[in-house]
């Protein structure tokens, strides 16, 4: 079970960071290049805050982090806000996910918002050789997925792809094969599949699904640099001001967290190097 709580009243909310990288190009490249170990959100969330403290976007780590390589985060530096998983205990009356516990104690997950984060132009000490950018693999993502790509045998010259349950197929000659392999299996992740079969064609209704699914593969092709990105940026800003302006709410909070969680699992699932998480504390 899992609970979000209200971010402090400074932290923009995750639609709004959506939004924002919906309507920057480059911001997400920039973001995954300099914070890839972290998820989409907090990325987001540490670049949104580096550009606006002025700082050079680069490594990030908790003080102690820091230290055990030999940085110290120099004096007056403000932490970065990102946010967090934690794992609580609670008894309470109300019915929940887990109450088959005994003695009706049970766990869930928390997301908090914590300053904790230092970049290293906030540091001064021993030289540190940033991460190399890791290989990103689609079979590799897809296996780790469970996600089963199959032979395209659809006959509508317009359809791209398509989603059945765990399974994907892409047309042979889709446009951007990687972009559609990225939009089939977010309908997958996104429990999309489970509800309904899914074709899709440049007659596709604009509805909430189809833009989660562009989302998430709009945020894949320019975190990996690949081509794509601006196709779904258009689609997804056509989605978002049906008449003039954006209109952040039109993305509800529920679907901006599905589509960056999306996103993160495609990204971690296809990584060529060993998984390095988060660090938390
Ligand atoms: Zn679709």
């Amino acid at each position: 079970m899992e609970r979000h709580t209200n971010p402090a009243p400074d932290v923009p909310k995750w639609s709004a960071l959506l939004v924002e990288a919906v309507n920057k190009p480059g911001l997400i490249m920039k973001a995954y290049s300099a914070f890839h170990h972290y998820s989409i959100g907090n990325q987001l969330l540490a670049m949104i805050q580096c550009q606006l403290r002025g700082l050079e976007p680069g490594p990030i780590n908790t003080f102690p982090g820091w230290q055990a390589l030999g940085r110290c985060v120099k004096r007056g530096e403000r932490a970065l806000i990102l946010c967090m998983p934690i794992t609580r205990k609670s008894r309470d009356e109300e019915a929940s996910a887990n109450t088959d516990e005994a003695n009706g104690e049970h766990t869930y997950t928390a997301f908090v918002h914590k300053p904790r984060w230092f970049v290293i132009t906030q540091t001064t000490g021993d030289e540190f050789a940033p991460p190399r950018m890791p290989e990103w693999d689609a079979d590799r993502a897809l296996a780790a997925l469970d996600i089963e790509q199959i032979t395209f045998t659809d006959t509508d010259g317009n359809c791209q792809g398509y989603a059945r349950k765990r399974q994907i197929a892409i047309n042979p000659v889709a446009q951007l094969p990687h972009k559609t392999l990225f939009h089939e299996a977010a309908h997958v992740i996104l429990g999309h599949t489970t509800e309904a079969d899914f074709t899709d064609t440049e007659r596709t209704p604009k509805n909430l699904r189809e833009v989660e699914a562009e989302a998430v593969a709009m945020l894949c092709c320019e975190a990996l640099n690949l081509e794509g990105a601006e196709y779904c940026r258009g689609y997804i800003q056509n989605w978002l001001c049906p008449a003039l302006g954006y209109n952040g709410d039109a993305i509800p909070e529920k679907s901006a967290q599905k589509i960056l969680r999306s996103a993160d699992q495609i990204l971690r699932a296809g990584r060529l190097q060993p998984e390095q998480d988060e660090q938390g504390e």
